[in-house]
């Protein structure tokens, strides 16, 4: 049987790093295993569930590059066939109607609490035949759940886990309104779409016990649990808006990269070895192990991602680059990039990316070569233009001025030359051409930025310094 996954979320809110993360982990899984992997979005409360958070989980999806092979599947549109699997089971006897009032289950609950018991519901129409209620009253429709023995989940992350049915009761499948709660729905949707591997956080553990006993009623192919530990916050506390409980677009907006993310997220609970520091989700599927993934809780740390994203900003193709990193230039230069500044962005970031922590540093550390002059000069820049330095750049400034090739090579012979007949060392020359032509004290080579600015830029930037 081939493998099949889903992330099933509700559309309550924005996509957090707890559900990227899960999504991410049925991704690889499906992959790893050469099955499917199903996005369905379970929007049974419509009370609760909106579009905008239907569509910032698709975009959040999106943006990570977690591609659903089938799907979005919409659970309220499904919700026909998960009352008729309440019927059905109704009528061979597998659930029963319940008329308990709100009243009789509120003293069920009290007489639970002041026995010490855990509250529950405790089956008293499971076996009364319906003529004992006034007629047309209100009803729910439970499970006849087994009473005696055990419900063992055997979870590939956690092992074992063995629920007492004693401590189960018989749980509502169908509302008195006829809606179907989401414990019928999951299990008839999962059957339905052919689901392998229900891997998901671990707050639904004790849900899973319930969903096995509605499987087995059924008499239904039971999938494998895979339950994952929660996040905690970098100090070990509940993973908080401080922390990061915002939606992963968030982190794009702050500029990390997609493949940062995936590469961090999968490794909130997952370690694939100190020989690959970092992974490309399609690099970890093949690595990918549920039973390796760690059953205690996960934390989350800000600066493992912004390693990750140095990591794969130093690696991203320039072409990529500058697409994802123009909108950060155009905030930092408060402009848009017209196509020819796009175009000279691709050449400059090879110079430009093997620094940046995030897309706003790199933005930063690059924005001089768009800037108008006269361009903004840091203190220490402006401190390295002395008189004397002044003296050494108009050697310079001539020798540039006389090349009939512009172009790296020969702007470096220069330099050099000139490095040559004022006998000082290079940085004599080199640091107060780079505060002129950048306003700042670092910078790719200073032959790169003179070549990329072009002649006549670069050498106005240089005359308007010694001005
Ligand atoms: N819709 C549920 C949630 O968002 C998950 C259902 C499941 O994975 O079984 O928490």
């Amino acid at each position: 049987m081939s493998t099949v996954t889903r992330f099933a979320p509700s559309p309550t809110g924005l996509l957090h790093i707890g559900g990227a993360r899960t999504a991410l982990f049925n991704w690889l899984f499906a992959k790893k295993h050469g099955g499917k992997f199903i996005l369905r979005i379970d929007d049974t409360d419509r009370e609760r569930s909106t579009e905008e958070a239907t569509a910032a989980i698709l975009s959040g999806l999106q943006w990570l590059g977690i591609r659903w092979d089938d799907g979005p599947f919409y659970q309220h549109q499904l919700l026909a066939r998960h009352m008729a699997v309440a019927q059905e089971m109704l009528a061979k006897g597998l659930a029963y109607k319940c008329f308990a009032t709100q009243d009789d289950l509120t003293a069920m609950r009290a007489a639970a609490v002041a026995a010490n018991r855990p509250p529950r519901y405790d089956g008293r129409w499971r076996d009364r035949p319906e003529s004992d209620a006034p007629a047309g009253a209100p009803y729910v429709i439970r499970l006849k759940a087994p009473q005696n023995g055990e419900t063992v989940i055997e979870d590939m992350i956690l092992g074992s886990v063995t629920f007492r049915n004693a401590e189960l009761d018989d749980f509502i499948l169908l509302r008195a309104d006829g809606s179907p709660t989401y414990m019928l729905s999951t299990v008839v949707d999962d059957h339905d779409l052919g689901v392998t591997h229900v891997i998901r956080g671990n707050e639904h553990l004790p849900n899973a016990a319930r969903q096995l006993q509605l499987i087995r009623a059924l008499g239904w192919a039971e999938p494998t649990y895979a339950h994952i530990p929660l996040i905690h916050g970098v100090d070990g506390t509940k993973l908080s808006k401080r922390h990061g409980a915002v939606g992963v677009e968030y982190y794009r907006d702050m500029g990390f990269l997609p493949d940062a993310m995936c590469d961090y997220l999968m490794r909130l609970g997952w370690a694939p070895g100190a020989e690959h520091p970092h992974l490309t989700k399609d690099q970890a599927a093949p690595l990918f192990d549920l039973s390796h993934v760690s059953k205690g809780p996960a934390r989350f740390d800000l600066d493992a991602l912004t390693s990750a994203n140095f990591h794969f900003i130093k690696e991203a193709e320039p072409a990529y680059l500058a697409d994802v990193a123009r909108p950060f230039f155009e905030k930092e230069l408060s402009r848009s990039l017209s196509d020819a500044e796009r175009d000279l962005l691709v050449k400059a970031l090879p110079g430009l990316k093997e620094r940046a922590k995030t897309l706003p540093h790199l933005a930063e550390s690059g924005a001089f070569y768009f800037r108008s002059r006269p361009i903004p000069m840091e203190e220490a820049a402006q401190a390295l233009l002395d008189i004397d330095a002044k003296e050494r750049l108009r050697l310079v400034r001539a020798k540039l001025g006389e090349l009939a090739d512009w172009s790296h090579d020969p702007i470096a012979a220069a330099i050099k030359a000139a490095v040559g007949e004022l006998g000082v060392k290079f940085p004599a020359v080199g640091l107060p051409l780079r505060a002129a032509l950048t306003g700042r004290t670092n910078s790719p080579g200073v032959a790169d930025v003179l070549d990329l600015l072009g002649r006549d830029e670069a050498l106005a930037r240089l005359d308007e310094a010694l001005s």
